[in-house]
């Protein structure tokens, strides 16, 4: 699929994409080696990611989904967040991996990772596809990051603009004519 008249430019194409994610995979592997590993995945914008990322975990895994919005919506995250819906599965003295699409400011993950920490995890660490770091405010930092990008508004690949562009399998950047 070509960029539409919405897309500025292409960053990532699929294949850049699928090759960073088996890399992730073999980093992930690596290091749960022998270990119980439980993926969560913060809906929606990371599912693709996760599905893709979970392929290339070559170790047994538990899954779980988790739902938060922001009070606020816009693109500048206010930094609290309300679970909309909780994971079911026990995470107590088990090592857990958050798989995120995106870090911009991490207000919103900083408040997941509160959450998940009061349940007394083994371990937690986050995976994230893209760091925007020069837009970061809260105090946190991914353990694996697939790409740094600029600070440029993105979508595709699970990442949209008002529910739109998830199914892309590209990651482009936005016009800001869209914006
Ligand atoms: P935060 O600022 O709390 O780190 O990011 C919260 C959420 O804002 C991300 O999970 C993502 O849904 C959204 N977000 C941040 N930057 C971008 C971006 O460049 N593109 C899209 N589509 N969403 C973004």
């Amino acid at each position: 699929m070509q960029p539409g008249h919405n897309i500025e430019s292409v960053l990532y194409s699929a294949g850049d994409i699928s090759e960073r994610v088996k890399e992730l995979g073999k980093l992930i592997t690596e290091a749960y080696s022998g270990k119980e590993l439980i993926l969560i995945c913060p809906l929606k914008g990371s599912v693709i990611f996760f599905a893709d990322l979970m392929r290339e975990i070559k170790i047994p895994v538990e899954i779980d989904f988790m739902s938060v919005s922001s009070y606020n919506s816009s693109t500048i995250s206010s930094g609290e967040v309300k679970v909309l819906k909780d994971i079911s599965t026990g995470i107590a003295e088990k090592h857990v991996l958050i798989i995120e699409d995106i870090i911009d400011t991490g207000l919103t993950l900083k408040e997941v990772r509160g959450i998940i920490e009061k349940r007394k995890p083994a371990s937690l660490k986050i995976c994230t596809l893209l760091n925007k770091p020069s837009r970061r405010i809260a105090d946190i930092e991914p353990d694996w990051s697939g790409f740094v990008i600029p600070d440029k508004f993105v979508v595709g690949y699970g990442l949209d603009y008002g529910e739109k562009f998830r199914n892309l399998p590209y990651i482009g950047v936005l016009k800001t004519s869209n914006t």
